[in-house]
């Protein structure tokens, strides 16, 4: 697709006007990786909504991907992105023919880009059909959903990535570095929040507003990346949480998922992680206190760019696509057939939805909860 002609399909699907601003495997046993045999693994998307336009454009770019299959239960969607990605007929599928795609050889792995009830399903399927996999955020509704995902994968010998685009991102690859090589000494304190303002009344049709299909509000879709950046830049898990539900401000719009919700988690180390994930307000920050200075962002979590600075100077790294580098990181190990890190594989997803459903657990309770 030339850039005028990608430009007026993005606009046409709606990205960039309401794109929400908005991370010990054995070795796979199966060596079916790039049938080509020419350097690239072959994506198929599933689920071709706001986030895999990103990702298919992110995909363009890449060095080690092509996109090479579709699964969408909208024929004409499908069919305009196969035209416009120049995907084969024969490598679109339905999700009724989708575990055909066991037999299609030029699929190399399935990237799961549906509403979050809907990944367990289809990491599964994936997995039964020997693709790899990787799946967005939040990987799953509970940790048990992530572990029943994690124990097919294996059993199936697939490599199960979850997409943590912020895992490749420079900014954030030096606040971690700040935070576990303690340039600073030792952090003490982390604010991570991540929030947008929902248009009043809001879309009924959302699925982000059903908790059927979200398993939550912001915290599902949002929270995520406050955990995740409060645990790599301390490199600790965290033992326990206490957390509160915000005020409702939209009855009819927030019936049946939280419009805010603030947390703690806490350490053992002895830091403390503040956080807020909202649709009711704006915000997109990280801070970290620690014994000789600080570090912070703002933008932060979303898609940047962001910009920080520390107790010592402005933080300056170069603007990457998130989605080509995510992309091109996974690839790479993937064609050379090793084990993917821990950190972005299956394992870190279900880390981070023990703390989600502590979370919730403590929120609802009013009580600290131990996390396991
Ligand atoms: P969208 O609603 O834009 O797209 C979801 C797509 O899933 C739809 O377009 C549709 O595709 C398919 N679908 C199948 N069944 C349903 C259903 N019952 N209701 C709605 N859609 C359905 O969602 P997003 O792209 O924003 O989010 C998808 C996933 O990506 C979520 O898990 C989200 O958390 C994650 N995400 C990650 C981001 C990141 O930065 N890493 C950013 C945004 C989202 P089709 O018509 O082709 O079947």
């Amino acid at each position: 697709m030339n850039h005028v002609s990608r430009r007026k399909f993005l606009q046409n699907i709606g990205l960039g006007s309401s794109l929400l601003s908005v991370s010990g495997l054995t070795l796979p046993s199966n060596n079916f990786i790039n049938s080509n045999n020419d350097q690239k693994l072959n994506v198929a998307l599933c689920g071709l909504g706001r986030y895999a336009n990103a990702v298919a454009y992110g995909l363009e770019s890449s060095n080690y991907c092509r996109l090479s299959g579709l699964v969408s239960g909208t024929p004409t969607k499908a069919a305009e992105w196969a035209k416009n990605y120049r995907v084969p007929s024969q490598n679109v599928y339905n999700y009724q023919n989708f575990d055909k795609i066991i037999s299609n050889k030029d699929i190399d792995l399935v990237y799961v880009l549906l509403p979050n009830a809907m990944h367990k399903e289809y990491v599964i399927r994936a997995a039964k059909a020997k693709k790899h996999v990787i799946v967005e955020k939040p990987m799953a509704l509970n940790a048990k959903d992530c572990e029943e995902m994690i124990k097919v994968c294996e059993d199936e010998g697939v490599q199960l990535a979850v997409g943590y685009r912020l895992h490749y991102e420079p900014t954030h690859l030096e606040i971690k570095r700040l935070g576990q090589e303690k340039v600073f000494g030792q952090v003490r304190y982390i604010e991570a929040s991540l929030g947008y303002k929902t248009d009043a009344p809001g879309d009924p049709n959302e699925w982000r507003m059903k908790k059927a299909l979200s398993g939550g509000g912001p915290l599902m879709n949002l929270g995520v990346y406050c955990i995740q950046s409060a645990r790599y830049v301390l490199g600790e898990e965290p033992i326990s949480v206490t957390a509160q539900f915000g005020p409702n401000t939209n009855k009819a719009y927030f019936a049946e998922v939280e419009a805010s919700i603030s947390w703690q988690l806490y350490f053992p180390g002895g830091a403390v992680c503040s956080s807020v994930s909202s649709y009711n307000f704006a915000i997109d920050r990280f801070y970290a206190g620690a014994d000789k200075g600080f570090f912070e962002l703002s933008p932060a979590l979303s898609y940047g760019p962001f910009k920080g600075r520390t107790s010592t100077g402005e933080l300056n790294f170069p603007v990457i696509n998130q989605q080509t580098q995510q992309m091109d990181e996974i690839a790479r190990i993937l064609l050379t057939n090793q084990p993917l890190p821990t950190h972005i594989a299956g394992q870190e997803g279900l880390k981070d939805m023990r703390i989600v459903d502590a979370i919730y657990k403590a929120a609802k309770t009013g009580k600290k909860i131990l996390i396991r």
